[in-house]
């Protein structure tokens, strides 16, 4: 992703502190204690972090589903 590349908004930056990095995935999760079933956080991640990010979510059973971030609201 580069700066002239106008596809996406360039507020899409990766979740994870301190990277910033442009967004390529977008993990979508549900913590059940708090949500609503059909409610669905979104964590935007690099290529680098989508696993970390992942592992996080998946450790407590929040993690939905991985996306690429353009059909994150899909
Ligand atoms: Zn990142």
């Amino acid at each position: 992703m580069t700066e002239t590349d106008a596809a996406l908004p360039t507020d899409l930056r990766c979740s994870a502190k301190g990277c910033g990095a442009d967004a390529v995935w977008a993990l979508r999760w549900n913590n059940p204690k708090v949500h609503t079933p059909e409610r669905r956080k979104i964590w935007l991640a690099c290529d680098e972090h989508r696993a970390t990010l992942g592992a996080f979510l998946d450790q407590r059973s929040f993690l939905r589903d991985i996306v690429p971030v353009a059909d994150r609201d899909a």
